[in-house]
């Protein structure tokens, strides 16, 4: 028994994937303590997007620190979230022609989701959420009222209430019109569809099993929302920060939500940050009514804006995404073919790619058969059926070649 059985709490998870100490990490690699190195195809669940202990943000953050500037500052004015700002404008939404405030809710994901629903709420007086299957937005209850997992759910000990899930692109048969049962309830005063106040969507599902909505699904929604005068919230926190190519997840869509959830990567080193991301004339917020303590992290500003300066003021990061993911699919693709009795499907966009299969048995097995070799994923999808490839989107061709190798090796060793 080690401290990590009989001090940590049973909830820990990650950990039971991966039995070893880590101990340092750079680019694409983790290393445990006895030495050992481990790919990692997981990279923080899209957190580190730029890959571990990245050179030139962690240069940021030591002059930072080394000068004494300001790491704790509730939301005051510092110079480090003034060049934040100013660079996320600059960088991000003036060259997309978006025009939101940014909003600090709290440092997770689920704080940018609480506070976005929160907003859509008090905008419209409403209090129903249109939510979608498999869904995932975090584990506080609010967010946790619009996640579908249902062992997710059931830890929340009260009703989750105020949410209603509606099939997501391709969860019937392909064969059905998308939103004919959304737009049906929508339409019929006797539907029993309390009016919601926002939908929240992600257009891949990460943690659902990387599920992907098409552009043109997308499109529809985002109509059927503003026919409607319903707030379309996109969940950007995992997909966002270049994860599919683009910067945000919605581009190739066409869309404009009204209100955008980022965390995980915009932090750019791994460290906590979020931002809701609201149209202008949404922020009826009066001052202080959304709280905390941790909403602006400095270091988390300097190594954001570093990073935004150094992959977004050019296509390079994207181009580069898309054609490593189109990469993942061929070999994806080459092994569903290789393997004809064993059934799986290639899934996903960019660099958020998964391998599906028949159960979650398979999937952890080939999971736990790739970190026998050195390569970290992680399971997705409602019973963990889905083999999820992850890597950094710095990951260099060979190493991006090298993980895709012990990948091909190890649903071979498993499903041969
Ligand atoms: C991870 C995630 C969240 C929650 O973020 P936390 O930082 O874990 O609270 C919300 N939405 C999506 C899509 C996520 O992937």
């Amino acid at each position: 028994m080690n401290v990590f059985e009989t001090v940590e709490s049973e909830v820990r998870s990650y950990c039971r994937s991966w039995p070893v100490v880590f101990d340092r990490a750079t680019g694409s690699w983790l290393y445990a303590e006895d030495g050992r190195a481990y790919l990692d195809f997981f990279a923080g669940a899209g957190a580190l997007n730029y890959g571990h202990n990245n050179p030139v943000l962690k240069q940021a953050l030591i002059d930072y620190i080394q000068r004494d500037g300001v790491t704790h500052a509730l939301d005051m004015q510092t110079v480090a979230k003034r060049d934040f700002l100013e660079t996320f404008t600059e960088v991000v939404t003036q060259p997309r022609a978006l025009d939101y405030k940014i909003m600090f809710p709290g440092p997770a994901g689920a704080n940018a989701v609480e506070a976005a629903l929160k907003l859509a709420r008090k905008i419209t007086g409403r209090e129903s959420v249109i939510n979608f299957t498999n869904a995932f937005h975090g584990m506080t209850l609010g967010a946790l009222s619009v996640t579908g997992n249902s062992m997710k759910r059931g830890g929340a000990g009260i009703p989750l209430v105020h949410a209603t899930p509606m099939p997501y692109d391709n969860y019937l048969d392909g064969k059905v019109e998308d939103f004919l049962w959304f737009e049906r309830l929508l339409e019929d005063s006797g539907s029993g569809l309390n009016e919601p106040a926002a939908v929240i969507v992600e257009t891949v599902q990460g943690e659902g099993g990387i599920n992907v909505a098409r552009d043109e699904w997308l499109r529809g929604l985002a109509d059927l929302c503003k026919q409607h005068e319903i707030l379309l919230i996109v969940d950007d926190v995992q997909m966002g920060c270049g994860r599919t190519g683009p910067f945000f997840s919605f581009e190739s869509a066409g869309i404009t939500p009204d209100i955008v959830c980022l965390s995980k990567s915009i932090g750019g080193y791994g460290l906590p940050l979020a931002l809701t991301l609201l149209r202008p004339e949404l922020d009826i917020w009066a001052p202080g009514e959304h709280n905390g303590t941790f909403r602006g992290i400095n270091p988390a500003f300097v190594a954001s804006t570093e990073a935004l300066r150094t992959y977004w003021t050019d296509d390079k990061l994207e181009k580069s995404t898309l054609a490593k993911g189109e990469q993942v699919g061929r070999v994806m693709s080459s092994l569903v073919d290789a393997l004809p009795g064993t059934p799986m499907l290639a899934k996903g966009r960019g660099l958020a790619r998964g391998l599906s299969f028949e159960t979650g048995e398979l999937a952890s097995k080939v999971c736990r058969a790739a970190f026998d070799r050195g390569l970290l994923m992680e399971t997705s999808g409602p019973e963990g059926e889905v083999a999820k490839v992850m890597p950094p989107l710095t990951v260099t061709d060979d190493e991006l070649a090298q993980g895709l190798d012990l990948l091909a090796e190890s649903v071979h060793a498993v499903c041969a």
